[in-house]
């Protein structure tokens, strides 16, 4: 689901290619840090709503 191109922010250089989740990668070229972080997240579980506690 979240294949995607991991470019440096600075100067395009492409740096990797692939699914993350918190990423910081240095650009070899720039030598920027780039700091990525993966936006929308399948933090959902479904079924899980359906959690009743039985209190008598
Ligand atoms: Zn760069």
């Amino acid at each position: 689901m979240f294949n995607t191109d991991i470019r440096c922010g600075q100067c395009g250089r492409k740096l990797a290619s692939g699914r993350y989740i918190e990423l910081t990668i240095k650009c070899p070229r720039c030598r920027t840090l780039n700091h990525l972080k993966a936006e929308s997240l399948p933090s959902e579980r479904p079924g899980a709503s359906d959690n009743k506690t039985k209190h008598d």
